[in-house]
């Protein structure tokens, strides 16, 4: 039996025992998870620098912040997303107990990668373990310095009910041929593909958080320097290395070299003029990322940057100005710090651009016209649309955050991973008597009958509006009653 194999079955069996139910457990479990993060702090910052040249600090704001920010909403809030949650009813089930219940689905296999490789590997965790599940981890072996790290969970977890598995291709491939109850998957639109397929196999429900080409419009209506700063910023931290990160910009070509100005302005005051030797720039992942990266270039026009070296995987901050659609920067995802302008002619065109391609994980825009954002939000889909700034959507727990089509499916954060890992399962509870009411259902259906189920059934009841319409009516009695009372006196 392989490895994979014997960590599947052990967490099937752990499941089984039916001891990662109770919500005390799960809670326990999630503050250990948050024990680990805050012993491990150190191993983890060490191991970051060496993967993506990471400060520790950064690696505080950007994996560890957000990690402790969902913990904490999950065991705070755990009760209330784990009860039953009741649902109108109709006429013909109004004596009933109808309601949803979330329930575990079993073993949640997670698949994370390498660009933020604790927070895409734990926060799916995080939802694993609230929703009652157990859990099979499989850190990206891109990042390998963390991945070890991450190994260590099982000494602060339940060591039976959660797993880690560390490993490349092969060892995600015989873990994609067991049977899970829920693939959860981050990664490329490639390898997703293939995770589907390999789910498909046990129809395994699957959740993709995936990539892509995020687009970013500039309106020549807005603030050109500040939008610039906050494009600086979402680009080029982590050296570009963020799937949320704008991919290219958009705009008319009467603002491009205000645009590029005021990009190179932010550059040197965010990384200094010497980026390579400033601590908070950071590195592409490896040689191999580096050469598909730097091939992108060719053929465009270089604005700011180009500097690169292939032995520290080092590419500088870089623009790209008057990009044509056909290039081959605009045929993938660039993942890393190049930054191409395409010209479009004002709104309608870019509405027009980003629609004849895949539907991004994220949509930026930066306009100071309200009605440009929302011909933008109507006319267009995407897994995210923010407007005048980057990325920060990632930070709100109560924002579902997904891909849509090829960015991916499924969606993840706060109670959002909650429900996307638990069976929401309806239940409804009759009692024995009240079978007179029954009689219309049963043969034989005359005409008679069926005018009864029309209104016993397509008549929605809202009981929350009606307890309000009792109130109501005792409220207006008593009052009446209060005044002849008063009157007769
Ligand atoms: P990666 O190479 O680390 O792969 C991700 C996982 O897939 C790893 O655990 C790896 O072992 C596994 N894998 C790779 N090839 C495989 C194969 N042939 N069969 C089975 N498993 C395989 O990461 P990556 O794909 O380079 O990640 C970058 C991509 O991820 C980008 O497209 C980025 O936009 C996307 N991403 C998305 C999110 C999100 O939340 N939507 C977050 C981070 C990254």
């Amino acid at each position: 039996m392989s490895r994979e194999q014997q960590a599947v079955q052990q967490a099937r069996k752990a499941f089984l025992t039916g001891r990662s139910k109770p919500l005390d457990y799960r809670i326990k479990q999630l503050q250990n998870l948050k024990q680990f993060i805050k012993e491990k702090t150190t191993d983890i910052a060490n191991a970051m620098r060496k993967d993506l040249h990471k400060t520790a600090n950064a690696t505080q704001l950007f994996e560890i912040l957000g990690l402790e920010g969902e913990i904490n909403l999950a065991v705070s809030k755990l009760a209330e997303w784990a009860a039953a949650r009741p649902v109108n009813k109709n006429l013909l089930t109004i004596a009933d107990d109808v309601y949803i219940q979330p329930e575990p689905l079993g073993v949640v296999l997670v698949i994370g990668a390498w660009n933020y490789p604790i927070a895409v590997t734990l926060q799916p965790l995080v939802g694993a373990i609230a929703a009652g599940n157990a859990a099979v981890v499989k850190p990206s072996e891109v990042s390998s310095h963390t991945a070890k790290v991450m190994e260590l969970l099982p000494l602060y977890l339940d060591p039976e009910m959660y797993k880690v598995v560390t490993g490349g291709v092969p060892e995600t491939q015989e873990l994609l041929r067991q049977r899970f109850d829920h693939i959860f998957y981050t990664g490329s639109s490639t390898v997703g593909k293939l995770v589907m397929e390999a789910a498909a196999r046990h129809l395994t429900p699957v959740t993709l958080e995936l990539g892509g080409k995020s687009p970013c419009y500039i309106d020549k209506n807005c603030d050109i320097r500040i939008a610039c700063r906050r494009i600086t910023w979402g680009k080029y931290m982590n050296c570009g290395q963020t799937c949320i990160a704008p991919d290219y910009i958009l705009c008319e070509s009467n603002i491009q070299d205000k645009v590029i100005n005021e990009i190179q302005k932010c550059i040197q005051e965010f990384y200094t003029n010497d980026p390579k030797s400033f601590a908070d720039y950071g590195r592409i992942i490896n040689q191999r990322h580096f050469k598909r990266i730097m091939a992108l270039t060719e053929g465009s026009t270089l604005a700011i940057g180009g500097d690169s070296d292939e032995s520290e995987c080092y590419i500088a901050p870089t623009v790209l100005r008057d990009v044509t659609p056909g290039s081959k920067v605009m045929q993938e995802e660039i993942f890393g710090p190049i930054l191409p302008i395409v010209i479009v002619n004002g709104l309608k065109e870019a509405i027009q651009f980003i629609n004849e391609r895949e539907k991004p994980l994220a949509l930026y825009i930066f306009s100071s016209s309200k009605k440009v954002i929302k011909q933008m939000i109507s006319e267009t889909s995407s897994g995210a649309l923010v407007a005048n700034d980057c990325l920060v959507h990632f930070t709100i727990s109560d924002l579902p955050f997904g891909g849509v089509g090829n960015s991916g499916t499924g969606r993840y954060h706060g109670k959002y991973s909650f429900d996307q890992l638990s069976h929401l399962r309806s239940c409804l509870i009759k009692k024995l008597n009240m079978e007179g009411v029954n009689q219309m259902r049963y043969p034989p259906h005359t005409t008679e009958k069926l005018r009864w189920a029309r209104v016993l059934l397509l008549k929605q009841v809202n009981l929350a509006r009606w307890r309000q319409v009792a109130q109501v009516a005792v409220i207006a009695a008593l009052a009446a009653f209060v005044v002849q009372r008063f009157l007769r006196r």
